[in-house]
């Protein structure tokens, strides 16, 4: 799991998790941004990845426009729902109709 400076200031997550101009370069497959506005310093550390959604209330933000996938959520209501599915599609629970 990734994050932004922003995160990593906070203090939430170590910085050696920050992506970006002053943290780490990665490429993955899939990269989910939750959450995260997409500045330059963080775009840095990510644009080379496959397949990037973005999770966000504002659907103006940068990392919305270079998305692949564009979900205009707040992540509060809809990582939830994400999680349930996973688990379901994995088997590990069911999920409510
Ligand atoms: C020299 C220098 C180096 C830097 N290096 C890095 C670096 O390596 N990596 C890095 O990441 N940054 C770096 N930065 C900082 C960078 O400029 C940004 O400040 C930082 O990336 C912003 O992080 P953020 O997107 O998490 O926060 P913000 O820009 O504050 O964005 C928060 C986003 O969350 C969205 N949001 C809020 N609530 C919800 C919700 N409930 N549901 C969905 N969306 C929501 C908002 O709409 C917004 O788009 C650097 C800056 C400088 C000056």
């Amino acid at each position: 799991m990734g994050a932004s400076r922003a995160a990593v200031d906070s203090g939430w997550i170590p910085y050696k998790n920050q992506v970006g101009l002053t943290g780490r370069s990665v490429r993955p497959k899939l990269y989910i941004a939750v959450g995260i506005s997409g500045q330059i310093q963080h775009l840095a550390g990510m644009s080379s990845s496959g397949t990037i959604v973005a999770i966000n209330t504002d659907k103006d933000c940068p990392l919305m426009q270079m998305a692949n996938i564009g979900v205009v959520a707040d992540f509060n209501e809809i990582l939830p729902l994400i999680t349930e599915e996973i688990k379901a599609r994995r088997g590990t629970t069911a999920v409510a109709a």
